[in-house]
Parts: C-alpha cells; structure tokens; sequence
C-alpha cells in the first residue's frame, strides 16, 4: 500500500520529495533512484514507495511489490546497458549484513567487473 509511510524516514522524504534523489524510473509502487555513494560506475536503489523496514517484511506483506522490485531492476539495468554484461543485485537485512536504511530496497550494481565475493 503505497500510503504507508514512517515520518522519520529518509527513503520515505525521497518518495514524498521533501529529500531531493536523482530518480530514474517510477512505478505506481516503486521508485529507483541513483545511490548517493555509489560503489560501482551503475548503483541505483529500487524501492517500494510504501514503507517495510526490510525486504523479508514487504515480501511478505506485499509480494507483488516485491517482486515488482526485481522486474524494475531488470528494467533500469537495461537502460543503463547492464543487462547484458552482468550486474548484482543485493538486499541488506539487518544491521549485522550491513542494511543502515532501515526502509525495504535492493541494489543495482554494475558498469564494471565484479571481484569474487561472499557469494
Ligand atoms: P543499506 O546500507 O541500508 O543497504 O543501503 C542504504 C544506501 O542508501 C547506501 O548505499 C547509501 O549510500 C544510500 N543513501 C543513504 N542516504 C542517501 C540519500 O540521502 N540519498 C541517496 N540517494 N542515497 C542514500
């Protein structure tokens, strides 16, 4: 539900425009807009424009949104020409796996060659 929203928020001042964000594709039910620190020469956060506090939390409240972020992310990766070379999506879930915004998104990582990681 597209209204739900957490005041303190930031990625809720983003979808609400009060925190300005170089947004690149808009849905009914997501936003994808350019990381502030991006780690790769692509890094776009797609989000759900309704507040979960994590992925696990709008999957299962909202499946449909969910599953809208990775169709969303699919799409930006192709605009940004991606899609064919490779990219990696990541969702942070918890403090202890790195997640510091505490509103559900994955990254779009691309543009470069990725070293081996954990997985
Ligand atoms: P997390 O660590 O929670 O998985 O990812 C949060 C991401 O949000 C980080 O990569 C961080 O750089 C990004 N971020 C934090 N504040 C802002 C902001 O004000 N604007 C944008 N565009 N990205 C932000």
């Amino acid at each position: 539900m597209a209204d739900l929203r957490e005041p303190d928020c930031l990625f809720c001042k983003i979808v609400d425009g009060t925190i300005p964000a170089t947004v690149v594709r808009e849905t009914e039910l997501t936003l994808a807009f350019r990381d502030i620190h991006p780690q790769a020469p692509t890094h776009v956060l797609v989000i759900p424009k309704a507040h979960y506090p994590n992925a696990a939390t709008l999957a299962a409240a909202d499946p449909r949104t969910a599953a809208a972020l990775l169709t969303d992310a699919a799409a930006v990766a192709a605009d940004e020409q991606i899609a064919e070379t490779g990219y990696r999506l990541v969702f942070n879930t918890g403090k202890a796996a790195g997640q510091t915004v505490f509103h559900a998104h994955v990254h779009l990582l691309g543009g470069e060659p990725f070293h081996e990681g954990l997985v």
